[in-house]
């Protein structure tokens, strides 16, 4: 391991959550803010499966432009409301440059996603707005070029930057993306950045959504996020990937055996 890793502190001052090698940190939310009373449900939902920070996209980066691409603003409002009911600080996507200092506004936590993850300007751009940044690793990024990815963050001075492995695209198409769990291990001995897992992007399968944040507690990654939704059959966006219910219980039980968040 990097002889010293850091822990990034999510949230307002009165209620900030660590994403570090001392916890193990569980973010949950929709893949998509949809409505005001899907987002409080799945919240209320990621809450009581132990949940401390709060996921949901406000701007979508689909592969179709004619697939719903988020409320934007609005959806940046909702989630505002539900950290104010929750206590939960939020993260959510920055797609573009240009909505960089309104999602700052609203966010605790910028999310760079896979699509963006080589986007210098973009990277650059969310170093300077003085947030967390999530960084998301590019799907056909290698693990050099996603550290490099950081460096443009780390450009401005910003240091709170938390990796994320979200899967590869690899000849494998019996699952959406290919988890590539040795990330984690390889990274942690050479970056000091805490590093979380995203299982339900990973898999794009719900029922691989559990033996994947396993093999991530396993591995030493610092947390996960995960898509909830309260009513998956009629989600705008990755549906299939969404947990409820029994799934959701037992990841709920398999994180609850770790240290729990300062
Ligand atoms: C997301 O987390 O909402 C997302 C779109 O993930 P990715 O960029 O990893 O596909």
């Amino acid at each position: 391991h990097h002889a010293e890793r850091s822990t990034v502190w999510v949230g307002p001052a009165s209620h900030q959550v660590p994403i570090g090698p001392e916890t193990f940190t569980f973010i949950a939310g929709p893949c998509a803010v949809e409505t005001a009373e899907q987002t409080i449900e799945a919240a209320r939902m990621a809450q009581g499966a132990g949940a401390t920070i709060l996921r949901g996209g406000a701007f979508k980066p689909r592969t179709s432009p004619y697939a719903f691409q988020g409320l934007g603003v609005k959806g940046l409002e909702i989630l505002a409301d539900v950290r104010e009911a929750t206590g939960m600080p939020i993260v959510t996507e920055v797609v573009d440059a240009r909505d960089v200092a309104v999602v700052a506004e609203f966010a605790d936590m910028l999310q760079i996603g896979t699509r963006n993850a080589a986007n210098f300007g973009l990277l650059q751009k969310v170093g300077e707005a003085g947030k967390p940044v999530l960084l998301k690793r590019g799907m056909t990024a290698t693990i050099e070029e996603w550290l490099m990815a950081a460096e443009y963050i780390a450009q401005s001075g910003n240091l709170d930057i938390v990796l994320c492995e979200r899967g590869i695209r690899t000849f494998e198409p019996s699952t959406r993306n290919t988890l590539d769990i040795s990330a984690i291990p390889v990274v942690q001995a050479t970056s000091h950045l805490p590093i979380i897992v995203d299982p339900s992007h990973a898999g794009g399968r719900k029922d691989l959504v559990v033996p994947l944040s396993k093999a991530a507690i396993g591995v030493g990654a610092d947390g996960v996020i995960v898509d909830v939704h309260p009513n998956p059959e009629e989600a705008l966006c990755d549906g299939p990937q969404a947990l409820l219910g029994n799934d959701l219980r037992e990841l709920a039980q398999a994180v609850r055996r770790l240290p729990a968040a300062v």
